[in-house]
């Protein structure tokens, strides 16, 4: 019997073991060593696990709320997460090695997901429609679903499921969550409070396990009516694949390779720490990661060097610790594709100027580290600029004037993001018009917010989550039509 913290799956309101009797370890980056065990969940697992939120979705209360009550119970849920956001940020700090100070600031934030779509349950209104028809009453109404699977991955797992559960529920669906089998912990922390807001049994299920035991047979369910996704590329492209069989709904949030643009007349101290942030915080595991630097060859020089010596400073060890700064790649498969690719850019003739490796500082111990790295004489056509790295690895790229910056920020196959930094209002303006990324920020980098649409341009993915818009993505509009005639006319010909 393992002395590792054991965790059980949530189906039908019941915490329950796995079908096949397995358990996966549940490793924390920091140590290298297993912490956890999670379910190994299987195709019975999810069908089990489908049947119980169809059965939440058809018969019971949840049905029978009205979207104030549902509104109500996805605040409580926001005051519960707020009330142990701490206790949260930390198990997944243990799974994920991000700072606690970052999941600390993510988790207390995780509940305006809940306050916001909450408010929006009762808002949802159809409209009557101004018919060329005589005497005829047409009006529309939007309706959930039905069972709607939510698949995460491991860099931001509970505020990523917020994001889709929280539109979800409001709209009136049930879910069968899926984390990634790195991370699977905080979810089975998590629904524990969403049981203890009063989601009747069923309306919320977690099923923990690998992508092909788990995610398949979860996306291919012909019960499954609409299918959320967050993570690679390749990863979402057979996600769409598998649901295109059942015509299912879709939305994809996969990778980027964002540029992050400074003119010459930026304020350079503020781009700077943009730059930082937007490639070393979260050790550049995000999906946002603004791992392409596009600097003006008139100031790429003095930039780099300011860059450089800024990020050598860079505090790396536990992260847990209120000092530290940068943590360690989450997982050992990703730990070793980051350093492959830190390889490849030397190949391809990039310059390491800072980094370039594994981190072998003391305060690093056995954990899965990497330098801070950056690389200067990339061009835009190598692998480092093109393909998504998830990892503390930036790539300087020189460019010339604003045709030259947008010709080479649009040059990759994503559109996730683009970073603009500059004190030309025109200059601002048109550069946001003419990047092709589904987010744009100017003087700023890394802000998402629960009001505000997130989602990509290009193979970065498919819908946007946040903000109004987002819910409809969860409900599908019924059109009514009454007759008022006293007479049927023609019936052989459409009315
Ligand atoms: P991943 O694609 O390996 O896994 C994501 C999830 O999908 C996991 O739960 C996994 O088990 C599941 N999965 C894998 N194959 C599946 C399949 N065939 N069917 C169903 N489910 C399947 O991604 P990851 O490595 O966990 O996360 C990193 C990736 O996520 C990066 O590419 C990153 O850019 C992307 N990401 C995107 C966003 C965004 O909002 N655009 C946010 C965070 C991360």
């Amino acid at each position: 019997m393992s002395d590792l913290k054991t965790y059980r799956m949530y189906i039908g309101g019941e915490f329950t073991d796995p079908s096949g009797g397995e358990w996966l370890d549940s490793f924390n980056p920091y140590t290298g060593q297993p912490w956890a065990r999670i379910p190994r969940g299987t195709a019975e697992d999810v069908a089990r696990a489908v049947d119980a939120a169809h059965t939440a979705f058809t018969e019971g209360p949840w049905p029978k709320l009205n979207p104030s009550q549902r509104g109500a119970l996805l605040r409580a849920l926001g005051d519960l997460i707020a009330e142990h956001a701490q206790d949260l940020a930390e198990v997944e700090v243990r799974d994920n090695g991000k700072l606690l100070a970052e999941m600390g600031a993510q988790l207390s934030y995780v509940p305006q997901w809940y306050y916001y779509y909450g408010g929006l349950a009762d808002k949802i209104e159809g409209a009557v429609i101004p018919t060329d028809k005589a005497q005829v009453f047409n009006f529309t109404r939007h309706e959930p679903l039905g069972v709607v699977a939510a698949i995460t991955p491991w860099n931001s797992p509970l505020l990523l499921t917020a994001w889709k559960l929280a539109p979800a529920l409001a709209a009136g669906n049930t879910v069968i969550l899926k984390p990634s089998e790195f991370t699977s912990a905080s979810a089975l922390e998590f629904v524990k409070l969403v049981e203890r807001a009063g989601f009747p049994p069923g309306v919320v299920n977690v099923v923990t396990g690998f992508g092909q035991e788990v995610g398949e047979p979860l996306v291919s369910h012909p019960k499954v009516r609409k299918v959320a996704f967050t993570g690679g590329e390749m990863s979402g492209q057979r996600v769409y694949e598998t649901a295109a069989k059942g015509l299912k709904k879709v939305s994809l949030e996969l990778g980027g390779k964002s540029p992050n643009i400074v003119f010459d007349d930026a304020n350079l101290d503020n781009a700077v720490k943009g730059a930082i942030s937007g490639i070393f915080a979260a050790t550049g595991q995000t999906c946002i990661a603004g791992s392409r630097l596009l600097v003006q060859e008139s100031i790429h020089d003095e930039f780099a060097a300011r860059l450089v010596d800024f990020a050598k400073t860079a505090r790396m060890g536990d992260p847990m610790s209120p000092q530290t700064q940068v943590g360690p790649i989450t997982t050992r498969p990703q730990y070793e594709k980051v350093l492959g690719f830190l390889e490849m850019a030397k190949g391809e003739g990039a310059k390491a100027v800072l980094g370039g490796g594994k981190a072998q500082r003391p305060e690093c111990g056995e954990g899965w580290f990497v330098e801070p790295t950056v690389f200067t004489g990339v061009d835009n056509k190598m692998r480092i600029a093109q393909e998504e790295v998830f990892g503390p690895v930036l790539s300087i790229i020189p460019f010339r004037d604003e045709e030259d910056a947008v010709r080479i920020g649009n040059d990759v196959l994503y559109g996730l993001a683009a970073g603009v930094w500059t004190q030309n209002m025109r200059r601002a303006i048109t550069m946001a018009e003419r990047l092709q990324a589904g987010t744009v920020w100017v003087n700023m980098y890394r802000a998402v917010s629960y009001t505000s649409p997130f989602g990509g341009y290009k193979r970065s993915g498919l819908g946007r989550e946040n903000g109004q818009d987002a819910i409809y993505d969860y409900l599908q509009t019924k059109s009514v039509w009454i007759n008022l005639a006293e007479e049927i006319p023609n019936p052989f010909v459409l009315g």
